[in-house]
């Protein structure tokens, strides 16, 4: 069993990683478990990339201990791949998922073209300086309108290929099979055999 701290304040990020991590043998505590107090990283990277192991490896340094981190995003066909790595903040600096959807909504006015996808950027980075990184992409479409209530950001607005419901109305469990998240942290976990391995 491995154990990593989850370089999130996220709690929807950290509980998806946790329930889809323990089947790969790895537990995941918060920064507060790990007696990390409040430190706020800058995501000044232009890339989930850049941004996923600049979290990963800044909470591994500070604590000591194997850190995980996932920087993930909205990538819109018709606003050129936008929110993308802005997706937190799209509406503002501080500001909620609500006034996030709100806003996709808005630009989204009078178009047709409402194919989407999900990206998420997991990494690991251990105190010995090991890094690795996987990347995993969800496909689907933006609604019209929010539907639902379960998961966060924007899932109310966002139906993954295949069904015809959005992630704010599919359980939890059917998101964490198929999400961008799962995609990605089954590739980490292919990684980190191969990291194994060769050791
Ligand atoms: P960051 O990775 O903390 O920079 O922010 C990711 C942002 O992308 C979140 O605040 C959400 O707005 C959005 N996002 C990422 N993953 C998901 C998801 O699984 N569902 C809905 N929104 C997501």
């Amino acid at each position: 069993m491995i154990i990593a701290v989850a370089a999130t304040q996220n709690k929807h990020k950290l509980a998806e990683m946790n329930e889809i991590l323990e089947q790969y043998g790895i537990r995941l505590i918060s920064v507060q478990e790990a007696g990390i107090g409040d430190i706020e990283i800058v995501e000044d990277g232009d890339t989930f990339e850049k941004n996923s192991m600049k979290k990963a490896a800044t909470i591994m340094n500070i604590s000591g201990k194997p850190a995980i981190a996932d920087d993930s995003g909205l990538s819109v066909d018709a606003l050129q791949g936008g929110p993308g790595v802005y997706s937190a903040r799209y509406a503002g600096e501080n500001a909620t998922d609500k006034e996030n959807n709100k806003k996709l909504l808005k630009e989204l006015e009078g178009i047709n073209n409402r194919q989407a996808k999900f990206v998420s950027v997991i990494s690991l980075a251990f105190p010995d300086g090991k890094k690795i990184s996987a990347r995993g992409e969800c496909h689907g479409k933006i609604t019209y309108e929010e539907r639902g209530s379960n998961g966060f950001g924007y899932d109310p607005l966002f139906i993954p290929e295949g069904y015809d419901k959005t992630f704010g109305e599919l359980d939890a469990e059917i998101k964490n099979k198929i999400s961008h998240r799962a995609n990605a942290l089954k590739k980490l976990q292919e990684e980190l055999e191969q990291l194994i391995t060769n050791n």
